[in-house]
């Protein structure tokens, strides 16, 4: 089914109906007495709604990713519904307690006598605009947690993805109540219609570092507070302390998240940093895992295809311009049709290859044999700082928190890679190039509401009151 983008007259009347939405709810539970309690039976029944709703169109779901880029089935339920529907239970299951307004037991003197507590409020209108990678679990995750703080929603699904855009934009739409969320289809120019609207109170971007930057700017004209989950490329350090079976499980490790939905996953492992000692061991000891888990990659082998055309073409002439460097795919020499790249290693890299400038974001794995572990560190933060996640392997514990302790990142897993993100009750997000704000568990709930102090001050504390303000005559400061 072809996508048909959202018209730029009518993007301003989905955005506000998704206002009105907002405005007339808080009316509504402004003239009940039990407001708070209705406001909260409410998010959780759009959300069980919308839990059971993406539950029951899996089949659909995943089909569609299918379309839009051969994403593996299993890939599909695995790394992307699954952790979906743990954080959405996730969600539901704390949320009443999250909501509820917390005494503050405050210490100056001047507020003795008065009821002090936290407010977690709803935001308004928030826009979410996802990426193509995970097209699924990237939109309904933060919509999700739009939901659960109370605030009407815009989305703007990926235009890579159109197949999947479709699919839920359906769903959204016949589980959930009217006008809670709008659907956004489009491209760039939609994309910048909604950003120039400074209609949000919230924007919520997971993308690329580069179109991130375009939307914090236009944000920020506006003051329009944003959460950016950005990309860019993490690192592996295989350092010089692992015996030959500890190498192994790292570079299998290592080699899941490299590959997995091709490589097109934002906390992809991007390249590997290997300790001279151990780099002729890991180059041999690679091959014979790279087979082990494709015995016999094919045309008719399921494994993810690039998004777009262009990511395959831009990943063959990077590819292509490190000739020269040794090179092990599971098939040599085959050169995929139908934006297929199976996965690759490339042997003896240099921090000046075209591979290491960008995030490769394909199932593409460049090795780079180092000296000195300072010294890698030191291109790293060069190069590729603030990393959205950092993966260490290795057992000298003052080594790893020398890295880590250098190196800052968003996230940071030892011993393994990328299955941080499915962690529930522990925040994910960037630091500063890799994006900022987090989210998961609690802090979904934190990122889509604003922390309010309330305070109650009792009429008879006047003689507090007078004392502050004038006139100032003959009062003593006692100073
Ligand atoms: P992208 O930045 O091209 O697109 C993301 C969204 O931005 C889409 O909805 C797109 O329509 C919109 N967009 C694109 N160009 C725009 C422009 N010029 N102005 C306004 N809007 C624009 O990203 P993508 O290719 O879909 O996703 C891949 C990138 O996202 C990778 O860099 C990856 O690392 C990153 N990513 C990060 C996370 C995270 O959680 N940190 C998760 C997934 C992907």
């Amino acid at each position: 089914m072809a996508l048909k983008y959202t018209e730029i007259g009518e993007i301003k009347k989905k955005i506000n109906r998704a206002k009105q939405s907002f405005t007339k709810r808080q009316f509504e539970l402004a003239q009940l007495k039990n407001g708070q309690k209705e406001d909260l039976r409410f998010r959780i029944s759009q959300l069980n709604k919308l839990y059971y709703a993406l539950k029951d169109n899996e089949e659909e779901i995943v089909l569609a990713m299918q379309k839009d880029f051969n994403r593996t089935p299993f890939e599909s339920v695995c790394l992307e519904l699954v952790p979906l529907y743990g954080d959405l239970l996730k969600l539901i299951e704390i949320l009443p307690d999250l909501i509820k307004d917390e005494k503050i037991k405050e210490s100056s003197p001047i507020f003795g006598l008065s009821k002090v507590k936290l407010q977690r409020i709803a935001l308004g209108t928030v826009l979410v605009i996802s990426p193509s990678n995970f097209p699924v679990n990237l939109a309904m995750n933060p919509i999700a947690g739009a939901i659960a703080g109370g605030n009407t929603v815009v989305w703007k699904p990926s235009e890579l993805t159109p197949e999947t855009g479709i699919v839920l934009e359906r769903i959204l739409k016949n589980c959930l109540e009217p006008g809670l969320v709008e659907v956004v289809q489009g491209a760039v120019p939609e994309t910048s219609a909604l950003l120039k609207s400074d209609s949000f109170d919230k924007i919520f971007y997971t993308g690329s570092t580069t179109v991130g930057s375009i939307v914090a700017q236009e944000a920020a004209k506006s003051l329009t507070p944003c959460v950016l989950e950005l990309g860019g490329k993490s690192p592996v350090f295989i350092t010089e302390n692992l015996s030959q079976d500890k190498l192994r499980k790292a570079l299998r490790r290592t080699f899941f998240s490299s590959f997995a939905s091709a490589g097109q996953v934002c906390v992809a492992s991007d390249f590997v940093l290997v300790h001279e000692s151990q780099y002729d061991a890991a180059v041999k000891i690679s091959k014979e895992v790279l087979q082990e888990m494709w015995p016999d990659f094919n045309d008719k082998t399921d494994f993810t295809h690039m998004i777009t055309q262009r990511g395959y073409e831009k990943t063959r002439e990077t590819l292509d311009s490190t000739r020269g460097k040794k090179f092990d795919t599971c098939v040599p020499g085959y050169r995929g049709e139908d934006r297929v790249i199976p996965p690759t290693l490339v042997f003896d890299v240099e921090w000046n290859d075209p591979l290491m400038k960008n995030e490769n974001f394909a199932p593409v794995m460049p090795f780079v044999k180092y000296h000195n572990l300072d010294d890698a560190i030191d291109l790293v933060l060069k190069d590729h700082d603030y990393p959205l996640a950092l993966y260490i392997f290795s057992t000298d514990n003052q080594e790893i928190d020398h890295i880590m302790r250098r190196i800052r990142s968003g996230g940071c897993m030892i011993g393994d890679t990328m299955i941080h993100v499915s962690a529930k009750d522990a925040p994910f997000g960037g630091i500063r190039r890799s994006g900022y704000g987090n989210y998961h568990g609690k802090w979904t709930v934190h990122a889509f509401t604003h922390e309010r102090t309330v305070i109650y001050q009792p009429y008879f504390t006047e003689k507090i009151a007078k004392l502050l303000g004038p006139p100032f005559g003959n009062k003593k400061l006692g100073i």
